[in-house]
């Protein structure tokens, strides 16, 4: 296993609309392994594909708590089939936005449909912190991110912050 190196702002591939998998193998086997790796090394509660370079619909998250067993769920071409009535706010970060937060009301429940590790079709109802990992991880899939939900003022400040925190980096 190998952590990866997660992708941040600015960079424009967190833009891409990630594209379908074709087939689970042990290639993407072994980029899940990694995915988790380096999930659990940020550390945070869900990772996009994406989020590592690579533009295809595979999401991994874990929302167990410390002193809990890990529950690590891999997701391949997620699809949601329905969201619940309710909704929740949680005060969202993203591996690839550092030291940002923005509170986002999202459906609290959620069924969802996905390929597992070894390919096979499954359907899970999740509520909860679970629930919004998985839809903040597939909006990730569908090039959104978090910032999306501010007003276009405080997305553009957010995002002049990242590029001149690249520029400075590059400069070193
Ligand atoms: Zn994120």
């Amino acid at each position: 296993m190998a952590t990866l190196p997660i992708i941040t702002l600015p960079d424009p591939i967190l833009r891409k609309v990630s594209a379908p998998i074709e087939r689970v193998d042990d290639e993407l086997r072994t980029l899940m392994d990694d995915m988790l790796e380096s999930m659990y090394a940020a550390p945070g509660v869900g990772l996009a594909a994406i989020q590592v370079g690579v533009p295809r619909r595979l999401l991994v998250v874990d929302v167990a708590e410390d002193g809990e067993a890990p529950a690590p769920l891999c997701l391949v071409n997620p699809e949601i089939v329905s969201l619940g009535p309710e909704t929740r706010v949680h005060e969202e970060g993203c591996l690839s936005i550092p030291d940002v937060r923005v509170e986002i009301e999202r459906p609290s429940t959620l069924t969802v449909r996905y390929l597992d590790r070894e390919g096979v079709l499954q359907e899970i109802t999740a509520d909860g912190l679970l629930a919004t990992a998985i839809q903040h991880e597939i909006n990730h899939l569908d090039g959104k991110l978090i910032i999306d939900f501010l007003s276009s003022l405080k997305r553009d400040m957010v995002v002049r912050k990242f590029k001149k925190q690249a520029r400075s980096t590059e400069a070193l």
